[in-house]
């Protein structure tokens, strides 16, 4: 475990929350709570922040095996958006879009302006958790929290390697559903039906890194930066070095793959999925295109990417439970960015108004 220990500020009144997952949801609720006044201590499994907007570091590149580009259609979202911009952490991108076929590949415009992290995803979190640690609150990465328990000065947590912290007023959980489970189960039988209401799709992403650019496709811009794909296991292919700050970076592809493709070969061995993506992405270019040698190739699986299409997502967005346990994230809210961010900060909104965060401890 290693934890930023800043020493929190005394303030009035103040109670202390624990919220498990540092992706972008319990970042966003971390936010609002540390800067009410409320101690926070947040917690992740992984070594830094993130989650789902985490940022894979390779010898020769930077890769986004996530979320690619985010759309912005919230008020709220859009001043925190600005916010990001003004600390230089987000920039628009991608402008060039395609669709991509074997037939061919045509422009793609929706009319949507979208952003992604510069120099890559993981700045926008990473930035959150900084700011987060400057403020008083304390992050402890590399923790996963296995279980919760209730004892008469409040919420106690247990993490792998037996260390228990605590006791916190109040728990946050802003892990996907399924991770929720075993935390809420002996707890609270409405959050357990809630997180098993919210199925999760998985999905595998691919990435390939080139010694040299990728052919130019003819009537293409040779500066494309995404491409939808029309292809029974690829979806969706993002040029890592068009993204800004990435220039000096050699090409580089993120082969976000199809859910029912991906959930077909879950149990695959990585190393066959990367070619099977790789292979797909070659299919999308007409044969005589010669391609660049690689080197560096892989893939990742996201067993809960995002809440399938039958989930039953509850209509603020967030739970808050009846025994100082609450849910958030982007399952609860629409599977994408925005929704994940939302999802956290109406939470703390909403624990702050009914003053849940700051009652005595259970
Ligand atoms: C391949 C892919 C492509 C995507 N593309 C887009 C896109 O183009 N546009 C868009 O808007 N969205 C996209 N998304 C969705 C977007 O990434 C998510 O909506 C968002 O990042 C979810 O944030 P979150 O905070 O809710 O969850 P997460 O990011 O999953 O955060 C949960 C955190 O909890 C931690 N955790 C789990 N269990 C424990 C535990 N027991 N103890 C401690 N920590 C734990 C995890 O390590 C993780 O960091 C994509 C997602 C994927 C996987």
């Amino acid at each position: 475990m290693s934890a930023n220990h800043v020493t929190p500020p005394t303030r009035a009144k103040s109670s202390t929350v624990a919220v498990i997952g540092a992706g972008i949801a319990g970042l966003a609720c971390a936010s609002a709570l540390t800067q009410a006044g409320h101690r926070v201590a947040l917690f992740d499994k992984a070594r830094g922040p993130g989650g789902r907007m985490s940022s894979k570091r390779r010898p020769a590149a930077m890769l986004d095996l996530g979320a690619q580009a985010f759309t912005v259609r919230d008020n709220d979202f859009a001043a925190e958006v600005e916010r990001w911009h003004n600390a230089g952490c987000v920039a628009k991108w991608p402008t060039l879009i395609y669709q991509a076929s074997p037939n061919g590949w045509q422009t793609h415009h929706d009319g949507q302006t979208r952003y992604t992290g510069a120099p890559r995803m993981s700045a926008i979190t990473r930035h959150l958790a900084k700011t987060l640690t400057a403020q008083g609150a304390t992050f402890y990465s590399g923790t996963r929290i296995t279980a919760l328990t209730k004892t008469a000065a409040g919420w106690e947590l247990t993490c792998e390697n037996g260390d228990v912290l605590g006791p916190y007023t109040q728990v946050v959980i802003s892990v996907p559903p399924p991770q929720a489970e075993p935390l809420v189960q002996p707890w609270d039988n409405a959050l357990l039906a809630h997180c098993k209401a919210l199925p999760q799709r998985s999905c595998w992403a691919g990435w390939a890194v080139f010694e040299t650019p990728l052919p130019a496709l003819p009537g293409v811009a040779s500066d494309w930066q995404m491409a939808r794909a029309q292809h029974p296991a690829l979806r969706l292919i993002s040029r890592n070095h068009t993204k800004p700050g990435r220039e000096a970076e050699p090409e580089s592809v993120s082969l976000i793959a199809q859910l029912d493709w991906s959930e077909a070969h879950l149990e695959d061995p990585s190393d066959i999925i990367a070619q099977q993506l790789f292979d797909a992405l070659k299919s999308l270019f007409p044969a005589p295109l010669a391609f660049p040698k690689v080197t560096d190739i892989g893939a990742h699986r996201w067993r809960y990417s995002q809440p399938a299409e039958d989930a039953d997502m509850p209509a603020d967005g967030f739970i808050i439970g009846h025994e100082g346990l609450a849910l958030c994230g982007d399952s609860l809210r629409g599977g994408r960015v925005e929704d994940a961010w939302l999802s956290g900060y109406q939470l703390a909104q909403a624990l702050l108004e009914e003053g849940r965060s700051t009652a005595s401890p259970r």
